[in-house]
């Protein structure tokens, strides 16, 4: 029978017998959709963050290769 890990808790799911694939189950489904749309409302810039990139100097390392 064809396997296939669910993407959320890679579990091997059976892909003919599972209605809620290619998640394992209702509950991977669920969370699945749930961390898509809280991250559609995140839109929050960490405070004081921007202090550190001053500080420091620019140099060239991703010139590399
Ligand atoms: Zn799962």
């Amino acid at each position: 029978m064809l396997e296939r890990p669910c993407p959320i808790c890679r579990k091997p799911v059976p892909w003919e017998t599972t209605p809620t694939r290619p998640f394992c189950s209702e509950r991977c489904k669920t969370r699945d959709l749930g961390a898509w749309s809280s991250e559609n409302y995140r839109v929050e810039v960490a405070p004081g963050s921007e202090e550190d990139e001053d500080t420091h100097d620019a140099s060239p390392s991703s010139e590399a290769f």
